[in-house]
């Protein structure tokens, strides 16, 4: 009988510190990463740059190799859309210039969410808001665990469901960007462009027409990809001659109970693969 190996990933591309909404520090996921034999880590953060630097400093001291990227929320009529970047230069300001521009659309948001949820006659203030966020980029996750807090819900979804989800009381539209433009963003500022978890909301038909535009890989492995998602993906990414990265999309076990860091992934050879592509643009 062959020897059966439990295999862990080498990579995890798809993880989130408190730079966004994740719960861990870079410094501490970086560290867990060590622990947990990784070679490399994505930092993707949503809509911000932020953690890149100490994740570097990080890697440097436990030795993990750092792969700096970002995660872009668009918008593709109504249907979510994620997208990745990787080793951006960090010297294109039209990729910073972008980034502040949303995160600041966002603060707007959460404080015009925080007013209606006033108005509904629920006492929640910015300011507790603010002190459960720790890194900068605020969001309604934070403003659910505030009111799970304060016993308004029994739940983080309830929250979602009742005050401030789609088509809730509460809810208010967020500032959009599409995925053409996300992809184009990444990859002006020499960046390498990848559809996150295609899986979850069922994103084929758009993928042909988001390669036309520059998208060079698609997140295969991911912590709410079906086995059949992961192989309709896999032949998808063949079809169009993209990487297939993967990626745990790690934000704290408290925060996404289940999804372990480095539970999800790919090889080391991807991560050699995309700075390939993206210092050929660097050029
Ligand atoms: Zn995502
Ligand atoms: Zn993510």
């Amino acid at each position: 009988m062959p020897e059966v190996k439990l295999r862990y990933p080498e990579a995890d591309l798809h993880c989130h510190t408190s730079a966004s909404d994740g719960l861990l520090t870079t410094w501490e996921l970086v560290k867990q990463a060590a622990e947990l034999g990784l070679k490399a880590v994505g930092i993707t953060d949503h809509d911000t740059l932020s953690g890149w630097e100490k994740a570097i400093q990080a890697g440097k001291h436990f030795n993990v190799d750092i792969l700096k990227g970002v995660e872009l929320n668009t918008d593709w009529a109504g249907v979510e859309v994620h997208i990745l970047g990787y080793e951006m230069n960090p010297k294109a300001m039209i990729l910073e210039d972008k980034l502040s521009e949303l995160r600041e659309a966002r603060f707007n948001r959460v404080y015009r969410i925080i007013e209606k949820l006033q108005d509904l006659g629920i006492p929640i203030q910015k300011a507790e808001v603010e002190r459960i966020t720790k890194g900068e980029s605020v969001g309604r996750p934070h403003i659910a665990q505030v009111l799970v807090n304060k016993g308004v819900v029994n739940s983080i979804r309830e929250a979602f469901d009742r005050y401030i989800g789609t088509g809730a009381p509460a809810y208010v539209p967020r500032l959009k960007i599409t995925p053409e433009e996300g992809i184009i963003l990444i990859r002006e500022a020499g960046g390498v462009a990848v559809l996150a978890h295609p899986g979850i909301y069922g994103l084929e038909k758009g993928i042909e027409q988001w390669v036309k535009v520059g998208l060079q890989g698609i997140e295969v492995n991911h912590s709410e990809h079906t086995s059949e998602d992961e192989k309709k993906y896999r032949a998808i990414a063949k079809e169009y001659g993209l990487l297939m990265t993967g990626g745990s999309d790690f934000h704290g076990e408290e925060r996404k109970p289940g999804v372990r860091l480095g539970g999800w992934g790919t090889s080391y050879e991807i991560v050699e693969k995309i700075r390939n592509l993206a210092y050929s643009h660097h050029v």
